[in-house]
Protein backbone atom coordinates (compact mmCIF):
# COMPACT_ATOMS: atom_id res chain seq x y z
CA UNK A 1 0.00 0.00 0.00
CA UNK A 2 2.85 2.13 0.51
CA UNK A 3 2.16 5.89 1.70
CA UNK A 4 -1.63 6.78 2.19
CA UNK A 5 -4.08 9.47 3.34
CA UNK A 6 -6.50 9.38 5.52
CA UNK A 7 -8.46 11.50 8.33
CA UNK A 8 -9.16 10.21 11.59
CA UNK A 9 -10.17 10.96 15.15
CA UNK A 10 -7.51 9.54 17.73
CA UNK A 11 -8.91 7.25 20.25
CA UNK A 12 -5.80 6.02 22.08
CA UNK A 13 -2.68 7.57 22.79
CA UNK A 14 0.82 6.35 24.41
CA UNK A 15 4.38 6.85 24.48
CA UNK A 16 6.35 3.96 23.29
CA UNK A 17 10.04 4.05 24.61
CA UNK A 18 11.69 7.29 24.69
CA UNK A 19 10.69 9.35 21.45
CA UNK A 20 7.74 7.48 19.89
CA UNK A 21 4.07 7.18 20.53
CA UNK A 22 1.55 4.96 19.50
CA UNK A 23 -1.67 6.14 18.41
CA UNK A 24 -5.13 3.65 18.22
CA UNK A 25 -7.32 5.84 15.05
CA UNK A 26 -10.67 5.52 13.54
CA UNK A 27 -10.35 6.92 9.91
CA UNK A 28 -12.97 7.81 7.41
CA UNK A 29 -11.50 5.03 4.89
CA UNK A 30 -9.44 2.38 6.54
CA UNK A 31 -11.58 1.77 9.71
CA UNK A 32 -9.04 1.25 13.05
CA UNK A 33 -5.55 1.79 12.48
CA UNK A 34 -3.06 1.42 14.67
CA UNK A 35 0.02 3.59 13.94
CA UNK A 36 3.14 4.74 15.54
CA UNK A 37 4.45 8.54 15.35
CA UNK A 38 8.28 8.24 15.68
CA UNK A 39 10.34 10.98 17.15
CA UNK A 40 7.23 12.83 19.19
CA UNK A 41 9.16 14.58 22.25
CA UNK A 42 11.95 15.65 19.93
CA UNK A 43 9.37 17.19 16.93
CA UNK A 44 7.07 18.51 20.11
CA UNK A 45 5.57 21.06 18.05
CA UNK A 46 4.76 19.02 14.81
CA UNK A 47 3.20 15.71 16.25
CA UNK A 48 2.81 15.55 20.27
CA UNK A 49 -0.28 17.36 20.59
CA UNK A 50 -2.16 16.58 17.42
CA UNK A 51 -2.07 12.78 17.96
CA UNK A 52 -3.70 13.16 21.66
CA UNK A 53 -7.24 11.76 22.35
CA UNK A 54 -9.84 13.47 20.89
CA UNK A 55 -7.94 14.94 18.06
CA UNK A 56 -9.17 14.95 14.46
CA UNK A 57 -6.77 15.04 12.13
CA UNK A 58 -5.90 14.48 8.77
CA UNK A 59 -2.85 12.19 8.25
CA UNK A 60 -0.55 10.52 5.70
CA UNK A 61 1.13 7.25 6.50
CA UNK A 62 3.48 4.95 5.55
CA UNK A 63 2.16 1.12 5.49
CA UNK A 64 4.88 -0.89 7.82
CA UNK A 65 5.08 -4.47 8.75
CA UNK A 66 3.32 -4.57 11.84
CA UNK A 67 2.15 -0.94 12.35
CA UNK A 68 2.08 1.90 10.09
CA UNK A 69 3.87 4.94 10.60
CA UNK A 70 2.73 8.24 10.64
CA UNK A 71 5.11 10.65 8.70
CA UNK A 72 2.34 13.42 8.48
CA UNK A 73 -0.84 15.37 11.09
CA UNK A 74 -2.45 18.30 10.47
CA UNK A 75 -5.75 19.09 12.53
CA UNK A 76 -8.56 19.55 11.36
CA UNK A 77 -10.40 20.09 14.80
CA UNK A 78 -8.47 20.31 18.28
CA UNK A 79 -11.99 18.77 19.93
CA UNK A 80 -9.71 17.85 23.26
CA UNK A 81 -8.34 21.95 23.17
CA UNK A 82 -11.73 22.86 23.06
CA UNK A 83 -13.24 21.34 26.23
CA UNK A 84 -11.16 22.98 27.57
CA UNK A 85 -11.12 22.10 32.10
CA UNK A 86 -14.69 21.29 31.88
CA UNK A 87 -14.22 17.84 33.19
CA UNK A 88 -17.84 16.97 32.59
CA UNK A 89 -17.41 17.16 29.05
CA UNK A 90 -13.57 15.51 29.13
CA UNK A 91 -15.43 13.14 31.05
CA UNK A 92 -18.20 12.47 28.36
CA UNK A 93 -15.86 12.75 25.60
CA UNK A 94 -13.49 9.80 27.36
CA UNK A 95 -16.44 7.71 27.54
CA UNK A 96 -17.51 8.82 23.62
CA UNK A 97 -14.10 7.15 22.43
CA UNK A 98 -14.04 4.26 24.78
CA UNK A 99 -17.47 3.18 23.49
CA UNK A 100 -16.23 3.92 19.77
CA UNK A 101 -13.17 1.73 20.67
CA UNK A 102 -15.66 -1.39 21.91
CA UNK A 103 -18.07 -0.95 19.16
CA UNK A 104 -15.80 -1.19 16.53
CA UNK A 105 -15.44 -4.56 14.82
CA UNK A 106 -12.15 -5.11 13.37
CA UNK A 107 -9.05 -3.23 12.20
CA UNK A 108 -8.97 -2.41 8.97
CA UNK A 109 -12.81 -2.47 8.64
CA UNK A 110 -13.89 0.76 7.42
CA UNK A 111 -16.94 1.85 9.26
CA UNK A 112 -17.56 5.35 7.97
CA UNK A 113 -20.94 5.46 9.48
CA UNK A 114 -19.28 5.42 12.86
CA UNK A 115 -16.80 7.89 11.66
CA UNK A 116 -19.29 10.43 10.68
CA UNK A 117 -20.98 9.68 14.43
CA UNK A 118 -17.83 10.47 16.66
CA UNK A 119 -16.75 13.63 14.44
CA UNK A 120 -20.63 14.71 14.96
CA UNK A 121 -20.81 13.46 19.11
CA UNK A 122 -17.68 15.38 19.76
CA UNK A 123 -18.48 18.49 17.66
CA UNK A 124 -21.49 17.93 19.86
CA UNK A 125 -19.89 17.89 23.18
CA UNK A 126 -16.85 20.64 22.53
CA UNK A 127 -18.31 23.57 19.68
CA UNK A 128 -21.82 23.33 20.10
CA UNK A 129 -21.76 22.37 24.00
CA UNK A 130 -24.49 19.74 24.23
CA UNK A 131 -25.69 18.74 27.39
CA UNK A 132 -22.75 16.06 27.76
CA UNK A 133 -24.85 13.35 29.62
CA UNK A 134 -27.22 13.38 26.24
CA UNK A 135 -24.03 13.41 24.06
CA UNK A 136 -23.09 10.51 25.26
CA UNK A 137 -26.51 8.71 25.62
CA UNK A 138 -27.44 9.88 22.05
CA UNK A 139 -23.74 8.09 20.57
CA UNK A 140 -24.26 4.87 22.42
CA UNK A 141 -28.06 4.55 20.80
CA UNK A 142 -26.59 5.64 17.37
CA UNK A 143 -23.67 3.53 17.56
CA UNK A 144 -25.63 0.49 18.40
CA UNK A 145 -27.82 0.96 15.44
CA UNK A 146 -24.58 1.73 12.88
CA UNK A 147 -23.09 -1.76 14.46
CA UNK A 148 -26.41 -3.40 13.39
CA UNK A 149 -28.14 -4.23 16.51
CA UNK A 150 -31.11 -1.30 15.65
CA UNK A 151 -32.92 -0.36 19.22
CA UNK A 152 -36.09 1.26 18.88
CA UNK A 153 -38.06 2.93 20.99
CA UNK A 154 -41.89 3.59 19.68
CA UNK A 155 -43.30 -0.11 18.08
CA UNK A 156 -42.55 -2.94 19.97
CA UNK A 157 -38.93 -4.54 18.94
CA UNK A 158 -40.46 -8.11 18.92
CA UNK A 159 -43.63 -8.05 17.17
CA UNK A 160 -44.32 -4.36 15.83
CA UNK A 161 -47.11 -3.34 17.82
CA UNK A 162 -47.25 0.12 17.38
CA UNK A 163 -46.22 2.29 20.80
CA UNK A 164 -45.92 3.72 22.78
CA UNK A 165 -45.35 1.08 25.38
CA UNK A 166 -43.36 0.58 28.95
CA UNK A 167 -41.02 -1.96 28.79
CA UNK A 168 -37.45 -2.66 27.34
CA UNK A 169 -36.04 -6.04 26.87
CA UNK A 170 -32.55 -5.95 26.37
CA UNK A 171 -31.84 -8.96 24.39
CA UNK A 172 -35.13 -7.17 22.13
CA UNK A 173 -32.88 -4.41 21.20
CA UNK A 174 -35.42 -1.82 22.79
CA UNK A 175 -39.20 -1.29 23.80
CA UNK A 176 -41.93 -4.42 23.50
CA UNK A 177 -45.54 -4.71 23.95
CA UNK A 178 -47.54 -6.10 27.21
CA UNK A 179 -47.91 -9.32 25.52
CA UNK A 180 -43.77 -9.75 24.41
CA UNK A 181 -42.33 -8.55 27.68
CA UNK A 182 -40.56 -11.11 29.21
CA UNK A 183 -39.99 -11.91 33.23
CA UNK A 184 -37.27 -9.37 34.17
CA UNK A 185 -37.79 -6.24 31.39
CA UNK A 186 -37.12 -3.31 32.61
CA UNK A 187 -40.02 -1.25 33.49
CA UNK A 188 -39.33 2.82 31.49
CA UNK A 189 -41.55 5.54 32.19
CA UNK A 190 -43.16 7.16 28.91
CA UNK A 191 -41.13 10.23 29.57
CA UNK A 192 -37.94 7.99 29.32
CA UNK A 193 -38.88 6.18 26.29
CA UNK A 194 -39.88 9.61 24.60
CA UNK A 195 -36.29 10.53 25.56
CA UNK A 196 -34.94 7.49 24.41
CA UNK A 197 -36.50 7.50 20.62
CA UNK A 198 -35.08 11.28 20.60
CA UNK A 199 -32.03 10.19 21.33
CA UNK A 200 -31.51 8.15 18.92
CA UNK A 201 -33.73 10.53 16.09
CA UNK A 202 -31.15 12.84 17.32
CA UNK A 203 -33.99 15.28 17.68
CA UNK A 204 -32.19 17.58 19.89
CA UNK A 205 -34.80 20.28 20.98
CA UNK A 206 -36.84 17.35 21.81
CA UNK A 207 -34.08 15.70 24.26
CA UNK A 208 -33.16 19.01 25.34
CA UNK A 209 -36.02 19.87 26.70
CA UNK A 210 -36.40 16.31 29.24
CA UNK A 211 -36.56 16.53 32.88
CA UNK A 212 -33.47 15.52 34.74
CA UNK A 213 -35.11 12.48 36.46
CA UNK A 214 -35.98 10.81 32.32
CA UNK A 215 -32.61 11.72 31.69
CA UNK A 216 -31.12 9.32 34.58
CA UNK A 217 -33.26 6.30 34.13
CA UNK A 218 -32.25 6.77 29.97
CA UNK A 219 -28.75 6.99 31.11
CA UNK A 220 -29.30 3.74 32.71
CA UNK A 221 -31.21 2.43 29.80
CA UNK A 222 -28.64 2.72 27.01
CA UNK A 223 -26.24 1.89 29.82
CA UNK A 224 -27.59 -1.67 30.03
CA UNK A 225 -28.18 -1.91 25.89
CA UNK A 226 -24.50 -1.28 25.39
CA UNK A 227 -23.50 -3.55 27.99
CA UNK A 228 -26.05 -6.79 26.85
CA UNK A 229 -24.48 -6.29 22.96
CA UNK A 230 -20.66 -6.04 23.84
CA UNK A 231 -21.17 -9.22 26.47
CA UNK A 232 -23.15 -10.73 23.64
CA UNK A 233 -20.76 -10.03 21.44
CA UNK A 234 -17.82 -11.37 22.84
CA UNK A 235 -20.04 -15.04 23.68
CA UNK A 236 -20.55 -15.41 19.88
CA UNK A 237 -17.13 -14.67 19.36
CA UNK A 238 -15.90 -17.39 21.80
CA UNK A 239 -19.02 -19.92 20.20
CA UNK A 240 -16.58 -18.93 16.74
CA UNK A 241 -13.64 -19.82 18.39
CA UNK A 242 -15.20 -23.28 19.54
CA UNK A 243 -16.34 -24.22 16.36
ZN1 LIG B 1 -44.85 -7.23 20.91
Amino acid sequence: MGLYRDSGVVLRSHLLGEADKIVTLLTRENGVVRAVAKGVRRTRSRFGARLEPMSHIDLQLHTGRSLDVVTQAETLHAFATDVGGDYARYTAGTAVLETAMRLLPVEREPSPQLYQLLVGGLHALTVTRRDPGLVLDAFGLRALAVAGYGPGFEACTRCGAPGPHTAVALDAGGAVCPQCRPPGAAHVPPETMHLLGVLLSGDWAAAEASEPWARRRASGVVGALLQWHLEAGVRSLRLVERT
